[in-house]
Formats: structure tokens, C-alpha cells, sequence
């Protein structure tokens, strides 16, 4: 990977303008003397509350983490309960689904819309049953899973909208959320964010986020999180361990403060590649008509199955690594064929088979995209 000059994702140019504060924070914080918890970690619940413009916002180990507090916070609140339906598209990261069946839920799998990769309220509708309890809406690739449509599906149903933000921070819904909000992660009642080092706004290791807008929810997943206690050595849950590391608080405290520029620049790599393009052979993602729906987590073009490895192959010899997100997906995977046995995805399987993510990232400048978009165009 690195003899290539343009790796998929290139994790210390990402980083490297914060070298210095990081090394700082980081000798603060071991002088201090105080480990879990403290100023680092509340000052950023404060901070991602405010991003996300939800009251709520409490910093966990890991995004698969926070999606796993959120259902078993609504099961100890009699809100979910086992063999309860969730709703959930069909061509998501494994983590959504580990998620539900963790919490002995039942995922009930949509093929996404062809021109957003995500649940259309059509596709919902689709999917609604009588044992349907709440909907999990992915935004994949940094695009917002959210319309007016979809809201009213999920007013007229009363279900329990949960979203899995994790690839979506910073992006802005067109339509009002469920309670006002339009941010990525704020705009069900319950939203998941993560910080792993590939994500839009990356730590250096494990963090994830629960953002809500609902108080009971909050202090149910601040317990969870910590073996289920409400004070010292008082249990109220049977709870986990999935305290967010105050080291890594502190490095997502900076690195924050550059969401809204790291998030323009992504839409502008985005327009440029989609600009740049032109081969006919490759079919560029669709923009939505706001831009702030996406903040592009990545850049997905798609080729015709048979003709994908050579694509990929050729890129590679220009120099340019790609990723594929994602080659199999949840229904196919081996630790799910009994739970999916007999279903089918088409759009699903087809998007697996045809999917290449480009390289993307904020630090990518004009002549790293013209040359990436040069060998895409020269690929017959
Ligand atoms: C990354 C990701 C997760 C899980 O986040 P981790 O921090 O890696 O546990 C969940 N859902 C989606 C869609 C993701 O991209």
C-alpha cells in the first residue's frame, strides 16, 4: 500500500497539521494523573452536543458501541423488546446489523435507493410489518438517510427512529429532523456516530458517540456505559464497559473545531472528481440537490462487474489504491446465513459487485485529483 503514491486513505497526512497539539494534549494528560472520565470527556459531550444541536451527546468506546447502548438503552426502557423488527438497508456496514441482533432484535433487510445508496421511504414502506418497532437509517457514505417522506412514514407508524451517522458527521438534512434538528446523527431520536481513525473526523484509535434529543435515553446509555451503574457501586442495569478514553476526547476536542471546513473541502473533492470524470465506462455517485446532505465519506463511482478488477488493477498501476465498500454484504456473510437464509438483495448484491470507492480526503489537493481523475478516464 504505501509504495503507492496515492494510498486509499492516507492516515498521517490526514493528521499532521495536528502533530504538534496532539503531542501536548497528549503530555497534559499523562501528567495528569487522572485516566478515565474527567474535564476531556465532558468538555466533549459539550462540544458534539452543540455540532449536532441535540441536548444530549455522550462520548463511548467505538460507533459499533454507541449503535449496541441505543437499543439496549430502548430494551431497559420497555421501549424495544426481543424479536422486535428494526427496519434497516440491506447494503450497510456490518456493524448495523451486528448492532440489532446483539440486542436479539430482528433485522429486517431493504435494498437501498439506486441514485442515494440509502432507504427510500418507498423501500420502508415495503418492509413495514406489524412487529415493526424502529427503523435504523444508515447514512452511507456521509449522504443524510432523510426526507419529509420518510418522516411521515415514521410519524404515522410511531417508530423509533435510530441512525447510524457514523460515516455522517457535519452533514446537514434538507427536511427537519425529528425534533428540529438537521444534523447528521441529531435527527431521529437516537443517533450513533463514530470516530475511528478513517472517519470524517478521526481519532487515533477507538471513539464513538450517542447523540439524543431524549433525556431518558441519555441517562440510560450514561449508565449502560458504565457497568450499568447510576452512581458509584449502585446498578441499575446489567451494563458494559464503553467509556470514550479521555485521551482520545482530547484529540477529538481539536480536531472538531475543523469539522465545518474538513466538511467543504470533502464537497469540493466531490464535485471536482464529478467534474473531472468523464470516462463512460465508469458511473459517478449522484449529488444530492443540497449539498450539505453529504459530506462524502466517500466517493463511490461503479463498473460493470466482469470489468471491475481490471479497473481497479489499472489504477493501481498508475499508482492510486481504491477500496471497495463494501465486497460482500451483510445478508452473504457467513456468520448471518442462517439469519438471512433464502433472501435475496439484488440492488445489494449488484452495488457489491460494482462498487469502487476512490481515494478521499480533505488533504487531497487540485493536481492529486486531476491525476487520479486522468488514469480513470485513460481506462478502456
Ligand atoms: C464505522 C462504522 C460503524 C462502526 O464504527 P466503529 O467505531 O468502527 O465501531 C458503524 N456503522 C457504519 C455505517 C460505519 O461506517
Amino acid at each position: 500500500m504505501s509504495e503507492l503514491r496515492y494510498p486509499f486513505l492516507d492516515l498521517k497526512r490526514v493528521n499532521e497539521s495536528y502533530f504538534k497539539e496532539f503531542s501536548e494534549i497528549a503530555e497534559k494528560a499523562i501528567g495528569s494523573g487522572r485516566y478515565i472520565g474527567g474535564e476531556a470527556v465532558d468538555s466533549f459531550n459539550r462540544h458534539l452536543a452543540l455540532v449536532c444541536n441535540a441536548p444530549h451527546a455522550i462520548g463511548v468506546s467505538n460507533g459499533l458501541d454507541a449503535l449496541r447502548l441505543i437499543f439496549e438503552a430502548y430494551k431497559c426502557m420497555g421501549m424495544l423488546c426481543e424479536h422486535d423488527e428494526v427496519i434497516v438497508a440491506a447494503n450497510t456496514y456490518i456493524a448495523s446489523i451486528l448492532a440489532i441482533t446483539h440486542a436479539g432484535l430482528t433485522p429486517v433487510l431493504v435494498d437501498p435507493d439506486e441514485s442515494t445508496f440509502n432507504l427510500s421511504a418507498k423501500g420502508i414502506k415495503s418492509a413495514l410489518t406489524h412487529r415493526t418497532r424502529a427503523i435504523l437509517l444508515v447514512d452511507l457514505y456521509g449522504r443524510i438517510n432523510w426526507d419529509n417522506q420518510i418522516r411521515q412514514i415514521v410519524s404515522d407508524h410511531s417508530l423509533i427512529v435510530i441512525e447510524d451517522a457514523a460515516q455522517a458527521i457535519g452533514a446537514e438534512s434538507e427536511a427537519e429532523g425529528m425534533y428540529k434538528s438537521h444534523k447528521a446523527g441529531a435527527i431521529g431520536h437516537a443517533g450513533a456516530l463514530s470516530f475511528y481513525p478513517t472517519k470524517n473526523i478521526g481519532a487515533l484509535g477507538d471513539a464513538g458517540a450517542v447523540v439524543t434529543h431524549d433525556q431518558k435515553l441519555a441517562s440510560t446509555v450514561r449508565a449502560l456505559a458504565n457497568y450499568g451503574s447510576d452512581r458509584r457501586y449502585h446498578n441499575i442495569h446489567i451494563g458494559f464497559n464503553c467509556r470514550l478514553d479521555p485521551l482520545q476526547a482530547e484529540f477529538l476536542n481539536i480536531k472538531l473545531r475543523g469539522l465545518e471546513s474538513v466538511s467543504r473541502r470533502r464537497i469540493d473533492r466531490a464535485n471536482i472528481y464529478s467534474n473531472l470524470i468523464i470516462n463512460p465506462l465508469v458511473r459517478k455517485p449522484d449529488h444530492p440537490i443540497n449539498p450539505e446532505e453529504s459530506v462524502w465519506h466517500q466517493y463511490v463511482v461503479r463498473i460493470d462487474a466482469d470489468k471491475r478488477e481490471r479497473f481497479v488493477d489499472h489504477l493501481r498501476s498508475h499508482g492510486i489504491a481504491t477500496d471497495i465498500h463494501y465486497p460482500t454484504p451483510p445478508h452473504l456473510q457467513p456468520c448471518y446465513r442462517r439469519q438471512f437464509a433464502g433472501q435475496s438483495f439484488p440492488l445489494t448484491e449488484r452495488l457489491a459487485a460494482e462498487c469502487v470507492s476512490l481515494p478521499m480526503g480533505d488533504y487531497l489537493n487540485a493536481n492529486d485529483l486531476s491525476f487520479i481523475s486522468s488514469a480513470i478516464n485513460s481506462f478502456k
